[in-house]
């Protein structure tokens, strides 16, 4: 009987046309997080800084990803692969970038519908599935190399079988949750499927080496409802550090403890990075509270002890891997662009979990620094690596042959808005400023929250809240760290200068900014349309300095100007920046140049006899290649 209902269902929803992922439903928001983003779309922006990169994003960035992925063989290799015909071309995991692209270009279908993008991806999809083996594998180097080494090489530095599976499955389920299509989630469950045949208790039990399909597991989980793979990740991730079972690979991989033990940010910093985003993942879906706590222990080692003063993190060249505390290289500073990604999304993570401002600070330090300086102004060259000085001989390139970045870059643009806002029940917290518009679903209603600004270039800030009747609601206001404090967390890097005074207006009275809560300024009352508040952080021009163990910035000063991080560059200090020192007396001004790196706010100074002029780091070498220096001698 039981067997005749089960056949039943399945040739209903085989006539049906569609695969198993109709019967699930998605999960909603997981049990153990409290807050979450808006939905994408939700919050459009219209501001001078980010609405124009969003577009160039778009316009340039993306289709530039698919045209090199098609120049470069990694679309072909599918073509290939479904013929069994050819020589696989590229590194092994080079599929890995094709399904970033789609992943990214899902996102941006969501954000700005584009038939024309909707077919190219289509068409793509459609020879990613068509190399799809009919127990459900999929990667081409082993499609088109020797079939029985499959999952025979987990170990195998950068094979990167499962990492590659992670980011088809990720892209699958992104593309479903998007577009609504199914063309892609039913290949990112087939092989999810496969993988959860293959790994498991009585099954293979070797880890992945690269992270990435852990978080894309439960990606999957949360689109289909599906439990088997929040089951697999995991097994995936109880299984790191764990020697019964599979040889351990050791730091580099996160592997050499268990993950609920771990206390540093060690390794591969990218690894290290998608490691905790699947762990904090699995905690929202399971309240294990070690696996919260040891990745605030990692935070705390990123963020406190080895990070600099640009966001950027994994300084050492050597195995792509973060350091010892306090080690800081510049001029040979690693800070990939993919890492600066990653410890994005573990701050948005935690955030949502324990809603804290140092989270958003650095968010919005990477931001606004270490993660923007990763894609040039024409949106079509790449930074690898972010470093903090350069004889010029370090420059963006127009791919890589390991182009992780570039397939990175694109899949966090078109959701900048979402990292505007985050929801409770009755609470909006605000952690980024920037002008827009921003429809917020709160208590079942629709508030609109729009924003008039100028920032990064101008602190002030108008915000207009239009509930569609009077509402009583929270709204926490972000006091940015640079705003408030003279120190950054772990006190890695300290501020002199003028004090910033922030102040903040509603309806024209003051507010107090006397009592914070973890950086935020709660205002609780029965908002009615049309209410107004006008937040000030005053941007006076700040000298940072390094904890006196970093050896590498002893006696030098690096800018900040609001949350944007400073440096200087030949192209506008007579060709040469390396000799120029900053004496503490030196009398700062900023400026705002409209027509200068896409419209900027410079600092100028006096170096001596020289005439100093800083741009923003992010918009370094756009022009002729030289010398360039975040910190100076003082
Ligand atoms: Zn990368």
């Amino acid at each position: 009987m039981e067997l005749a209902v089960k056949a039943l269902i399945l040739l209903l929803i085989s006539v049906a046309g569609v695969g198993l992922v109709t019967a699930a439903e998605p999960t909603g928001k997981p049990p153990f997080r409290l807050l979450d983003e808006p939905p994408l779309g939700n919050v459009k922006l219209n501001d001078a800084f980010w609405a124009p990169r969003i577009e160039i994003c778009r316009e340039v960035t993306l289709p530039y990803c698919f045209e090199t992925c098609e120049k470069t063989g990694r679309i072909e290799n599918f073509v290939k692969a479904a013929k069994k015909e050819g020589k696989f071309e590229g590194i092994w995991f080079n599929d890995s970038d094709v399904h970033k692209v789609i992943d990214g270009a899902a996102y941006s279908l969501r954000l700005h519908p584009d038939p024309v993008l909707d077919k190219t991806t289509d068409e793509v999809i459609a020879k990613i599935a068509s190399a799809q083996q009919d127990d459900g594998y999929l990667l081409c180097f082993f499609i088109l190399g020797d079939a029985s080494l499959r999952f025979k090489q987990i170990h195998r530095p950068a094979r990167h079988e499962l990492y590659t599976m992670g980011h088809l499955i990720e892209a699958g389920a992104v593309h479903y949750e998007m577009t609504g299509k199914r063309n892609f989630i039913d290949v990112a469950a087939k092989l999810a499927d496969h993988v959860d045949s293959m790994f498991g208790p009585g099954k293979k039990m070797e880890v992945p080496e690269h992270q990435e399909i852990e978080l894309a597991l439960i990606k999957l989980f949360r689109v289909t409802g599906e439990k088997r793979y929040l089951a697999l990740a995991k097994h995936f991730i109880d299984q790191r550090g764990n020697a019964d079972g599979h040889k351990i690979y050791g730091p580099y991989s996160q592997d050499h403890k268990p993950v609920r033990e771990q206390s540093e940010a060690v390794g591969h910093s990218v690894r290290a990075m998608y490691n905790c985003m699947g762990m904090l993942d699995l905690y929202c879906e399971t309240g294990d509270e070690k696996l919260l706590s040891a990745c605030k222990r990692i935070w705390q080692s990123a963020t406190h002890r080895k990070m600099y003063v640009t966001g950027g993190v994994g300084a050492t060249r050597h195995g792509e891997a973060f350091g010892k505390d306090y080690q800081l290289p510049n001029a040979t500073a690693y800070a990939e662009t993919c890492a600066q990604i990653g410890l994005i999304h573990f701050a948005r993570r935690l955030f949502m979990i324990e809603p804290d401002g140092e989270y958003a600070d650095v968010m919005e330090r990477i931001l606004y620094n270490s993660f923007l300086s990763g894609l040039s102004l024409s949106g079509n060259k790449f930074f690898y690596q972010n470093r903090l000085a350069s004889k010029g001989d370090y420059r963006r390139k127009h791919w890589y042959g390991c182009a992780c970045c570039p397939s990175n870059v694109i899949r966090v643009y078109p959701r900048m808005g979402q990292f505007v806002y985050a929801l409770g029940e009755s609470v909006v917290y605000v952690n980024l400023y920037a002008a827009g518009t921003g429809k917020l679903s709160i208590g079942g209603k629709e508030i609109i929250l729009k924003q008039e600004t100028r920032y990064p270039w101008d602190g002030r800030v108008l915000l207009t809240v239009t509930p569609p009747e009077a509402q009583t609601f929270d709204i926490c206001l972000r006091i940015p760290g640079w705003c408030r404090e003279n120190k950054t967390p772990g006190e890695l890097y300290r501020a002199s200068g003028a004090k910033s005074t922030p102040s903040l207006k509603l309806n024209g009275k003051a507010v107090s900014l006397e009592t914070l809560e973890k950086g935020y300024s709660r205002v609780s009352r029965e908002w009615k349309p049309g209410d107004r508040l006008e937040l000030d952080l005053p941007m006076p021009i700040r000298r940072m300095r390094a904890h006196p163990k970093v050896k590498e910035d002893a006696g030098m000063v690096a800018l900040q100007r609001g949350p944007i991080v400073y440096c200087v560059e030949a192209a506008d200090n007579g060709g040469r920046v390396s000799h120029l020192s900053l004496p503490a007396a030196s009398k700062l001004t900023a400026e705002h140049s409209p027509d200068l790196l896409d419209g900027v706010t410079v600092i100028r100074g006096k170096a001596g006899e020289h005439e100093l002029l800083a741009i923003p780091y992010y918009a370094w070498d756009n022009r002729e290649g030289g010398e360039m220096a975040v910190w100076l001698k003082e």
